[in-house]
């Protein structure tokens, strides 16, 4: 059964998005970023250096990848109207590179930091300020918390992809993986060697399986 999967990578650009960029480019597949404004415009990652970052997401651009709004900070618990204006912020920051990138947008996707939470069984609120922007959430079926390995795991993680996409085409389902090329600055930091070595793998995996890549979410792919 054929299998398809969207590669989705949470809070870059950082220093491992060129390694992922280079991976992904060799074997001809795409992905979607849901990148941080405060690691792009900022680019404390990088001691600073914005034009870095900005280059790394010209490159994703032009390479045909999908760039997608996970907010400014990544803070949360966050104030709705704070909310709104990270989330309009980003989208001004993506637009402003994509500009000079000469891409145009075919819309943005959005992903919450954190993803959707569920407290007390209540749902997450600020699903309802998303939508009030028009934005749905773009959800996986699959986190790996690849923000918690080390260098040495991404046989492992690797493997862990594989299953799960493996998993999902036996029952006829689109897999949609959830990885971090950056972080957020905390005690993870933002290198992700791990998840490039992992994409590797399954790309490589992907090509003897005849597994397809998709853009996130489907419908605008
Ligand atoms: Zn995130």
């Amino acid at each position: 059964m054929a299998g398809l999967y969207a590669l989705t990578y949470d809070d870059g650009p950082g220093p491992s998005t060129e390694a992922l960029l280079d991976v992904l480019e060799a074997a001809g597949a795409r992905a979607t970023f849901f990148l941080l404004g405060r690691n792009l415009c900022e680019a404390p990652w990088a001691d600073g250096d914005v034009a870095r970052a900005r280059a790394l997401v010209v490159r994703m651009l032009r390479a045909g990848h999908r760039v997608g709004n996970h907010t400014m900070t990544h803070r949360f618990p966050i104030e709705a109207g704070e909310l709104v204006a990270e989330i309009t912020a980003m989208d001004g920051a993506l637009a402003d590179v994509a500009r000079e990138a000469g891409v145009a947008l075919d819309g943005v996707p959005f992903r919450l930091p954190y993803g959707v939470r569920l407290e007390a069984g209540a749902m997450d609120p600020r699903l309802a300020v998303a939508a009030g922007q028009g934005r749905a959430h773009v959800h996986w079926s699959a986190d790996f918390e690849d923000w918690t390995l080390a260098a040495g795991d991404g046989a492992r993680l690797g493997g862990e992809m594989i299953a799960h996409v493996r998993a999902c085409a036996a029952v006829g389902r689109d897999a949609v993986l959830d990885l971090h090329d950056s972080g957020t600055g905390g005690r993870w930091g933002y290198a992700r060697p791990a998840t490039v070595e992992a994409t590797a793998l399954l790309l490589a995996e992907a090509r003897v399986a005849g597994w397809r890549w998709f853009l996130a979410p489907r419908a605008g792919g």
